[in-house]
């Protein structure tokens, strides 16, 4: 089991308007930024909180409290709340908002993957931003400079890059994260059997 990115994603799925107001029963939403409502911690101020001196800003996903100078993201408010370290905050967080971000297993993403291929999953994917990714990935293999142009790189290549061509116009971003990371597979898989010349 990898370790998991509790921290980076809680800041990044739970808004910082819907920590406020289901876990600590704050006035707050999703919507403009600089909102003004009440600090979680209202009675450490000076006014014992009576002044709405918090500004909730949903477009960077973080509060700030005039009282207290400080700005809080949402796993800081997490480790208010549960009173506990920042990466276990975060992890009873993404618990309490029944986040899953256990990563797909191998077989989950290749059947997403013929999923995506047979045109089931529906979205956006911005096929030029895909090779883009791929090329910039291919770049970075030790040698490439030297081998590109042979013949089973030259060709698998053309066949990633095709493969980008038939995807549905209607792909999600995360099936195009899938598409890449199997692009990367089959390069990984090239190198292997290649017999390269002028390696770094
Ligand atoms: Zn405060």
């Amino acid at each position: 089991m990898p370790r998991l990115a509790y921290i980076t994603e809680a800041n990044k799925r739970v808004k910082v308007s819907s920590v406020l107001s289901s876990l600590f029963g704050i006035d707050a939403d999703d919507g403009v930024d600089g909102q003004r409502t009440s600090c979680p911690q209202g009675y450490d101020h000076s006014d014992g909180g009576v002044a709405s001196s918090l500004r909730v800003y949903p477009t960077d996903n973080t509060a700030y409290c005039f009282s207290h100078a400080k700005k809080y993201d949402v796993v800081d408010l997490a480790v208010m709340y549960f009173d506990t370290p920042r990466r276990r905050a975060a992890q009873l967080l993404l618990e309490k908002f029944e986040i899953d971000i256990t990563p797909p297993t191998v077989e989950e993403r290749n059947a997403a993957l013929d999923r995506l291929e047979a045109g089931e999953i529906p979205g956006r994917l911005d096929k030029t931003s895909l090779k883009t990714a791929v090329v910039t990935y291919a770049r970075t293999l030790p040698g490439w400079t030297s081998n590109q142009y042979i013949d089973e790189v030259l060709d698998c290549t053309n066949k990633v890059l095709q493969g980008v061509e038939g995807l549905p116009e209607n792909s999600t971003l995360e099936s195009l994260e899938q598409y890449l990371e199997k692009a990367k597979s089959v390069f990984i898989r090239l190198w292997d059997t290649l017999e390269l010349t002028d390696t770094p």
